[in-house]
């Protein structure tokens, strides 16, 4: 199929809906469009793994493989890139000098038995499938459809050869499924795909109202992870979503009996150390250069600094995921042609993020820009964006249910 009648199909699809049967159909052509891995006699140990359906400043993934991989899951995990609004896992990967993310079975194979994980992306013969169709949906508007979601990402995940998966399911302004009804629906159809495939799934349902974490950009966040795998002080929600995360597996794949245990174990896999040696080895054995653990000078970092300062005293109330991704995308840090590439040096350091306090003329945001054009427009738009309050706000819990049932 060409490009255009493939994105044709696809428009289709995202207006027509596909029931159940179909669904499934879908999913089982894009695993079988390539190879389907199976770990039995290869690694000990359970082969698990965690994928969210897509957020603004959502890097999970880059701190839970390492520290699920120190509370002993073996995690072969396969990512997509950027996709509309949301970053991708790989994109904020290859941020870090020389990091592959190309992998074959073979080095899968060598990653999961020498550090206990490895982050690759679709490849000519690994969901090559999800690979052209995620490429397509990217760049023509047909990302937020609950049955491609669900094919694209259980294709991936079931061929990985996993037994359990935790969805990092995401709800609010910047999902692709904004309504938690819809939401929830995504989650239970997924663990309904997972039942037929054999792959137990359970679903955390995350707001991603907010951009999750102090950092959007690719290289803003590899740089965030690194700290929070150093144990340096992280933002609350963002670890609350890494522990419930790795805990939840843990108590799935019966490494831990109950999520108080679990939760005891990944904090001392992040206070041992343990989780920032295996991010380590990770990157050396992907091509990178691992000096980046101790030194975050070695990431990319963009040439224009501008501060955003806050109109009066009061507390930062709210900040729209969804046009911070479209914000960031305007200045380079996403794509709006299929294979594009993008500028991973730009994004947006959030010095207060919503829920805290800022003086008048005090910087709640810095933008990191190519440009000062590029600079002038983003602070602008982030300005516009924010919404305060004269009174403290406090947040709702950013995970806010435990799903493992379908429909
Ligand atoms: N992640 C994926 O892999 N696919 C989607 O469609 C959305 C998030």
């Amino acid at each position: 199929m060409s490009d255009y009648h493939a994105s044709a199909l696809l428009m289709a699809v995202y207006f027509q809906g596909m029931d159940r049967e179909e669904t499934r159909s879908l999913t089982r052509i894009m695993i079988e469009s390539g190879e389907k891995w199976s770990w039995a006699g290869i690694v000990d140990g359970p082969v698990a793994d965690k994928h969210s359906t897509g957020g603004v400043g959502d890097k999970v993934s880059i701190a839970f493989a390492p520290l699920a991989a120190a509370c002993g899951i073996k995690v072969p995990m396969v990512s997509g890139r950027g996709l509309a609004h949301t970053g991708g896992t790989l994109d904020k990967l290859e941020s870090i000098p020389g990091y592959r993310v190309d992998l074959s079975h073979a080095d899968f194979v060598r990653l999961l038995r020498e550090v206990g994980y490895g982050m690759g992306g679709q490849t000519a013969t690994f969901a090559p499938l999800d690979r052209e169709v995620y490429g397509l949906r990217d760049v023509t508007a047909t990302v937020e459809s609950t049955p491609l979601i669900t094919a694209s990402i259980m294709s991936k995940k079931i061929a990985e050869g996993i037994s359990a998966l935790v969805a990092d399911v995401k709800w609010g302004d910047g999902a692709f499924m904004p309504a938690y009804e819809d939401a929830e629906l995504l989650a239970r159809g997924m663990i309904e795909i997972g039942d037929e495939f054999d792959v137990r799934v359970e679903a955390l349902m995350t707001r991603m109202d907010i951009p999750l974490g102090r950092t959007v950009g690719h290289a803003l966040e590899i740089g965030e992870s690194i700290a929070l795998l150093r144990g340096e002080p992280a933002d609350a929600r963002l670890l609350d979503v890494v522990t419930s995360t790795v805990a939840r597996l843990l108590v799935m794949t019966g490494l831990a009996g109950e999520d108080a245990e679990a939760r005891a174990r990944v904090g001392t896999a992040l206070s041992s150390g343990r989780a920032l040696e295996l991010f380590r080895a990770n990157v050396e054995r992907q091509g990178g250069d691992p000096r980046v653990a101790d030194d975050l000078s070695l990431l990319p970092g963009a040439p224009v600094r501008r501060e955003v300062a806050a109109p009066a005293d009061g507390w930062l109330a709210g900040l729209p995921a969804r046009e911070v991704g479209y914000a960031l995308i305007d200045i380079g840090g996403g794509r709006n042609l299929k294979g594009a590439d993008i500028d991973r040096a730009v994004g947006f350091v959030l010095e207060r993020c919503p829920g805290e306090e800022v003086a008048a003329g005090e910087a709640w945001c810095v933008v990191h820009a190519r440009t000062d054009d590029d600079a002038s427009a983003a602070a602008e738009r982030l300005s516009a964006l924010a919404v305060w309050s004269p009174e403290p706000v406090t947040l709702p819990p950013v995970v806010t249910l435990a799903i493992s049932e379908g429909r």
